[in-house]
């Protein structure tokens, strides 16, 4: 018997034993092409020596000490690189220890600015459906994913969804993708409207939606549009890239190909590419500053808030993604991956679209290629997908189940940067053996 608590109480799963570049092996000798970086996570594959040796170097001078007492090397050297990253008017991190924490931060810190600047009747949120931003109870009040949220709806914030921009499901007939991306970003406006502009904190996003949609990106101009919504009735722009961001779609942040900048972006997931847990919640000027100048003390914090060893290890990746071009390589290889699933995939009646940006793409899958009929919600067809893959030697990231009555299942791949097209190869047979079998011939 495990007497870990696992999130499936009954699924028996194989126990890891190493990892090298983009492959893992289990206890008995099994080997696993990591296709998603587990969920998005390891951009710089298994074993980097890089990484390895800033942890122990870190390990051996001081592995943590609390924040309310010091700073450390590794914390501020990690936060200049970010702010070195971001646009010119972001340059303050609040590192935390992971995605959801990232999000609480960002929500909390938010709030905190209205009442700063003498606003505190701002107690709204405004985000999207088909989203998800983290499991803790803020986070996930904020998140569209209706599956993750009915156990515990009746502790959830009230927060108001508008439509996600899902151009493949939701485009009419008689408009192009640009006044769709327009049509859709304007109901942050409507929304706005109806809830009282004064009454609003911020509208959150993630700028290429991740598990709840698959690698779902934004059509040309609605970023734009909603950046211009925000100014206009003065709300905050807050960006979860917990798993778009950090190189994945070929650019550091996903909001450079949006041509925009945030007033506060979460980040997370490849940050330290997994060799240790970490997020940050990257702020603007005006925020910090209304903090800063203001109480001058943000009302938040966490035991193990940036932790020496972690920001070490985060500082080796950013470092490697730099020295090795990765965030480039993720661009490059990205195109080679879509091309290879397009190959392979296009003839296929069961593949409804293929999506993404850089090495963060996806598979959605439909009964019925034609009416874009999703394949019902009840079948427990992501499971039988993640494990048949697993059998076939690839770690992939299905996701299932119907949302707002419209989307059924997706693949989500995420590989590490360093992939090389053999890599590529491979990816895109396993999975077609893996579909061949789990979908109806
Ligand atoms: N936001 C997004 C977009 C995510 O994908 C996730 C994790 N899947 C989170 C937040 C939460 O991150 P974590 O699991 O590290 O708490």
């Amino acid at each position: 018997m495990s007497h870990v608590f696992h999130r499936h109480c009954h699924q028996a799963l194989p126990t890891i034993a190493s990892g090298q570049g983009v492959y893992l092996t289990d206890t008995q000798g099994k080997r696993y092409l990591d296709a998603c970086g587990g969920a998005a996570v390891s951009c710089l594959g298994h074993n980097h020596p890089a990484v390895l040796e800033a942890i122990h170097r870190q390990l051996d001078s001081i592995p943590y000490a609390h924040t309310g007492f010091f700073t450390s090397e590794s914390s501020e050297a990690l936060a200049k690189i970010l702010a070195d990253l971001a646009p010119p008017l972001i340059n303050r991190a609040y590192l935390v220890s992971g995605g959801s924490e990232a999000m609480e931060t960002a929500l909390k810190l938010a709030r905190q600015y209205w009442v700063e600047v003498g606003q505190p009747q701002r107690q709204h949120f405004i985000a999207r459906r088909q989203s998800y931003h983290g499991n803790t109870l803020g986070a996930l009040s904020v998140g569209g994913n209706a599956w993750r949220r009915a156990p515990f709806a009746p502790l959830l914030m009230d927060t108001s969804l508008i439509a996600p921009c899902y151009a493949y499901r939701d485009q009419g007939p008689d408009e192009c993708a640009y006044q769709y991306g327009q049509r859709v970003a304007n109901e942050l406006e409507t929304m706005l409207l109806e809830k009282g502009p004064e009454t609003v904190i911020g509208f959150i996003a993630e700028p290429v939606v991740g598990a709840t949609a698959g690698a779902l990106t934004a059509e040309t101009g609605y970023f734009t549009r909603i950046r211009e919504i925000c100014d206009q009735y003065n709300i905050l722009l807050i960006l979860d890239e917990v798993m778009c961001g950090t190189g994945r779609t070929g650019r550091f942040f996903a909001f450079e190909h949006e041509h925009i900048v945030p007033d506060i972006v979460a980040i997370a997931k490849g940050l330290a590419a997994g060799y240790q847990p970490i997020g940050a919640t990257l702020v603007a000027d005006p925020v910090y500053n209304a903090i800063a100048n203001g109480s001058g003390f943000f009302q938040h914090g966490h035991t193990f808030m940036a932790h020496p060893t972690a920001c070490a290890a985060a500082l080796a990746t950013l470092t490697t993604l730099e020295q090795e071009g990765l965030v480039d390589a993720a661009e490059k290889q990205g195109k080679a991956l879509k091309t290879a699933l397009h190959h392979q995939f296009d003839s296929s009646p069961f593949v409804g679209d293929i999506r993404g940006r850089g090495l963060f793409l996806a598979l959605e899958l439909v009964a019925d290629k034609a009416s874009k009929q999703p394949f019902s919600s009840t079948l427990p067809l992501a499971k039988q997908i993640k494990q048949t893959a697993l059998e076939n030697g690839l770690m992939c990231y299905p996701m299932g189940g119907t949302i707002d009555g419209k989307q059924g299942h997706h693949i989500l791949l995420a590989p590490p940067y360093i992939i090389k097209s053999p890599h590529i190869d491979e990816i895109a047979d396993k999975l077609r053996i893996t579909l061949d079998t789990c979908l109806p011939h």
